[in-house]
C-alpha cells in the first residue's frame, strides 16, 4: 500500500498537533510520502504562518524594518521545535531568509517557506528524507503549472525513495525562482504526488471530519458525506463548498486514486472518500446541498423567439463582448433568462442591455437583481422518482418562492433560483426533507 499523506495548516500548527500527525503517520506502514502546509491557526484569532510571511515581506519591499515580523515567524516554529524536543535549529535558515527578503526575492518565495521549514521539521521529527519542493514540482515563467514535466521529474525523484516529506504549496520556475500555487495549494501538492507514485490512496488530513451535506453555518451538526463522485463534489465545490482546493483533483481522477478527507483530531471517522465512481448508495437521497448568493437574471422575451433562428447565439455573444461569463440560461417558449454573477454584471449593465436590444430586438427585457441559487447534488437522483416534487412542496411549505428551476440531463443535480433571503431558509427546507426525515 502507498499512501500520500497531506496535512493541512490545523493539523501542524503545534507541536501538540505535530505528535498527533506523528502517530496518524506511524500507525500505518502505507503512509510514505508526507505533504505538510505552513503551520496554520492554533486558536481561532490566531494568524496563519503563511499570512505572517506575506506581511513580512511586504514590509522588506518597502524598504522598512521586518526584523520583527520575521522574528515572530521564528518564534512559531522554535515552539515546535522545543515542543517535539529535537535538536535542530533552523537559525541558519532564518539568516538566509532575511537576506533573501532584502534581496526581494518574491512573495511566493517568501510564502513558500512556510511550507518549507514546516517540511524541514516534519523530516527531522518522523526521520524521514526530505525533499525541496522546488527541485520537483514546476511552473512555467508565467507561473502555469508543468504537469507533463513535473510528473516525469518527480516520479524519477521518489523511485528509490521509500519514504519523504515533500513541503506543498511551492514549486519552482524553469529559471528557479520560487512559485506557489493560489491559496490552499498544498491539496494540489499532494495530488501530483499521488499521481506520480501511482499511489494507492490519497489521504487529505484536516481539521473536519469530511464533507458536510450542508453548510454548517446554515444547519448546526450536519451529516457527514461518506462517499462522493468527483463529479459530486465538482458541482457543490462550484456552488460554494469548500474543503479542498478544486485543482486537487484533477491530477488524481484522471488516474482513479480515491481521495479520503480525514480529521487529524478524530482518526477514528472515517472521512469522506472521494471516488470516481461508486456502487455504494448515497446515505440519503441526495449527496449534499450547496449554493451562492448574488446572482442576477436578465429575462429577455420576444414573441416567436422560438422559431428564430440564432437568437441565443446573438444574445450570448452580447455576453461574450462585454467579458461576462453566464451561469445558467433556463427558458421557454418565447423567453430566456440569463443568470449571471450580480458582481460582474453590474459594471456592464448598460451596455449588455442596449447590445440585447440591438442585436435581437426584444419585446421587454426585465432585470431582477439579488438571486440565489441553491444546487441539490447527488447521484442517487437518477434512479428515483419524485425528488423534484418533494424539494418543491418543502419550499412551498415554507414559503419560499422559486425564480428558476435547472435540471441538467445528467441528473446529477437540480439547481433553484430564490430570492437572496430566503436562501438560507430554502437550504434548511430540503435539508429537512432528505437529512433530518432520513436519520
Ligand atoms: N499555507 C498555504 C495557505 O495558507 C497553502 C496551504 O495551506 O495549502 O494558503
Amino acid at each position: 500500500m502507498k499512501k500520500v499523506v497531506k496535512f493541512g495548516g490545523s493539523s501542524l500548527a503545534s507541536a501538540e498537533q505535530f505528535k498527533k500527525v506523528g502517530n496518524i503517520i506511524r500507525s500505518d506502514e502505507g503512509r510514505r510520502y508526507v505533504i505538510p502546509s505552513a503551520p496554520g491557526k492554533r486558536f481561532d484569532k490566531d494568524t496563519k504562518v503563511t499570512d505572517m510571511l506575506y506581511a513580512c515581506y511586504e514590509k522588506a519591499e518597502n524598504g522598512e524594518d521586518f526584523s520583527g515580523e520575521l522574528s515572530a515567524i521564528e518564534a512559531r516554529y522554535q515552539e515546535i521545535i522545543d515542543g517535539l524536543e529535537l535538536s535542530m535549529t533552523l537559525k541558519p535558515d532564518f539568516e538566509v531568509i532575511a537576506r533573501d527578503f532584502r534581496e526581494k526575492k518574491g512573495r511566493d518565495y517568501a510564502a513558500s517557506r512556510g511550507e518549507y521549514l514546516n517540511g524541514r521539521i516534519m523530516a527531522e521529527y518522523l526521520g524521514y528524507e526530505f525533499i525541496d519542493a522546488a527541485q520537483v514540482i514546476f511552473f512555467d515563467e508565467n507561473g502555469s503549472f508543468l504537469a507533463d514535466l513535473t510528473n516525469e521529474r518527480l516520479s524519477a525523484r521518489l523511485k528509490s525513495v521509500e519514504r519523504a516529506v515533500i513541503p506543498g504549496f511551492y514549486g519552482s520556475r524553469t529559471d528557479g525562482t520560487i512559485c506557489t500555487f493560489s491559496r490552499g495549494g498544498s491539496d494540489v501538492t499532494g495530488s501530483i504526488v499521488a499521481k506520480a507514485i501511482y499511489a494507492d490512496m490519497y489521504e487529505n488530513w484536516t481539521d473536519v471530519s469530511g464533507f458536510l451535506v450542508t453548510d454548517p453555518r446554515i444547519i448546526e451538526n450536519p451529516a457527514v458525506i461518506e462517499t462522493i463522485t468527483y463529479r459530486e463534489l465538482r458541482e457543490l465545490s462550484y456552488m460554494g463548498a469548500t474543503v479542498l482546493h478544486e485543482d486537487a483533483i484533477f491530477p488524481v481522477r484522471r488516474e482513479g486514486i480515491p481521495i479520503n478527507i480525514r480529521n487529524t483530531n478524530r482518526p477514528e471517522d472515517r472521512g469522506t472518500l472521494i471516488v470516481e465512481s461508486t456502487c455504494r448508495k448515497p446515505r440519503f437521497t441526495i449527496t449534499g446541498i450547496a449554493g451562492k448568493k448574488g446572482f442576477a437574471a436578465l429575462n429577455i422575451e420576444k414573441d416567436m423567439m422560438n422559431s428564430e433562428i440564432g437568437f441565443g447565439r446573438k444574445v450570448l455573444q452580447v455576453f461574450e463582448e462585454n467579458q461576462v461569463a453566464f451561469e445558467h440560461m433556463p427558458s421557454g417558449i418565447d423567453t430566456m433568462t440569463i443568470f449571471v454573477h450580480q458582481s460582474e454584471f453590474e459594471e456592464h449593465e448598460q451596455n449588455i442591455m442596449a447590445g440585447i436590444h440591438r442585436a435581437v430586438e426584444p419585446d421587454s427585457l426585465e432585470l431582477e437583481a439579488d438571486l440565489a441559487l441553491v444546487a441539490v447534488v447527488g447521484r442517487g437522483m437518477k434512479s428515483n422518482r419524485g425528488i423534484a416534487g418533494r424539494i418543491f412542496s418543502a419550499l412551498a411549505h415554507a414559503n419560499i418562492n422559486i425564480k428558476m428551476i435547472d435540471q441538467g440531463s445528467s441528473e446529477l443535480n437540480i439547481i433553484i433560483g430564490v430570492r437572496n433571503e430566503d436562501f438560507e431558509n430554502a437550504i434548511k427546507a430540503i435539508y429537512d426533507i432528505f437529512v433530518t426525515a432520513q436519520l
